[in-house]
């Protein structure tokens, strides 16, 4: 079975890492959000491309869930001495997957093949693609006007006031080699918990993604709203600021279109009836992933519900 994930950071990593670990898992594509890169101190930063990267891997951070584990901060502290920025966080270890990424892309190389080999190196029996080898960088609008994602998400700690985004030259990227290929040949497609305005909105939004997924039967989504809170990150607070109240149903109406199913958190049920009436499927489990085994869990949950 052809499985294709879609994915932000965290949230998506979590569950991607959950399908990884199924006995079809080197069957497993995970089409990553690339709207948050950014160039920092000289270097192109993929994070939630490394998130989900680090996490199939095995190394990321249990903590923090971005980042790498046993991480040290000595070359930012050189740079904090030197007077340079450090309000974005890079550890040593994930310095120097920067370095060698930037000097690749120097190089000419495309960001996915380069991932691709980073993959085989560290073993990954997943394919992990950038949802394009265009650089298509999320604007958002605030209350203190126009600002670059990172701007907005790390800087400023997601403190303005959000009316709007932007997905900067979107309609002249294309989709990285092999997304489309993937996404035609997928037994199933599964929008995972990720946040729906800045992870997986910028990757429908490339070219041809959104109408390879309009010719498909089986496309499930993983609510990251549970009980109208987002588990981490501003998911919840951009629905409140946009005027809509953030629940798992708005979620549902996010993606209406598209989905066949929606599997949500079973302390939502009361909006059960009210997914079903958009003629989707619903599955009421436990989707909060703590641990491992949660992980694996809920993927199982999603694949045979899914498939179903
Ligand atoms: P980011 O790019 O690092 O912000 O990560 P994502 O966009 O992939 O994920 C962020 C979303 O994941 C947030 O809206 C969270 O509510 C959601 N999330 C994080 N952990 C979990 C979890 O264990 N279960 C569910 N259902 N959602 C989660
Ligand atoms: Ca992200």
């Amino acid at each position: 079975m052809k499985i294709v994930a879609l994915a932000g950071g965290v949230g998506g990593a979590k569950l991607a890492d959950g399908l990884a670990q199924l006995s079809f898992g080197a069957d497993l594509t995970v089409i990553v959000n690339t709207g948050d890169d950014f160039e920092h101190i000289g270097l192109k930063i993929c994070p939630d491309l490394d998130t989900v990267f680090y996490t199939l891997a095995g190394v990321a951070n249990p903590v923090t869930g971005w980042g790498r584990a046993e991480e040290s901060w000595r070359a930012l502290e050189i740079v904090e001495t030197l007077g340079g920025p450090t309000w974005f966080r890079l550890g040593d270890l994930d310095l120097g997957l920067h370095l060698e990424r930037s000097r690749r892309l120097r190089s000419g190389e495309t960001l996915s093949q380069i991932t691709s080999d980073f993959c085989c190196t560290l073993g990954i029996g997943a394919q992990i693609l950038p949802m394009s080898d265009d650089v298509v960088p999320t604007r958002v609008y605030t209350n203190e006007g126009e600002m670059p994602f990172q701007e907005y998400f790390v800087h400023r700690q997601c403190h303005p006031v959000v009316s709007g985004f932007r997905f900067e030259s979107v309609e002249d990227a294309q989709p990285a080699p092999g997304v489309l290929d993937a996404l035609t040949k997928a037994d199933l497609v599964i929008f995972c918990p990720s946040n729906p305005w800045v992870s997986l909105d910028p990757i429908l939004a490339v070219p041809g993604i959104r109408d390879v997924l309009s010719s498909k039967g089986r496309i499930v989504a993983v609510s990251p709203i549970i009980g109208g809170k987002a588990v981490k990150g501003p998911a919840a607070k951009m629905y409140t600021e946009l005027g809509i109240q953030p629940s798992a149903l708005s979620v549902a109406r996010h993606y209406a279109d598209l989905l066949s199913g929606f599997i949500m958190d079973k302390i939502d049920a009361e909006l059960h009836e009210s997914i079903m009436d958009l003629g989707i499927e619903t599955c009421l489990t436990n989707t909060l992933m703590t641990t491992q085994e949660d992980r694996y869990r809920l993927a199982e949950e999603v694949v045979e519900f899914g498939v179903m």
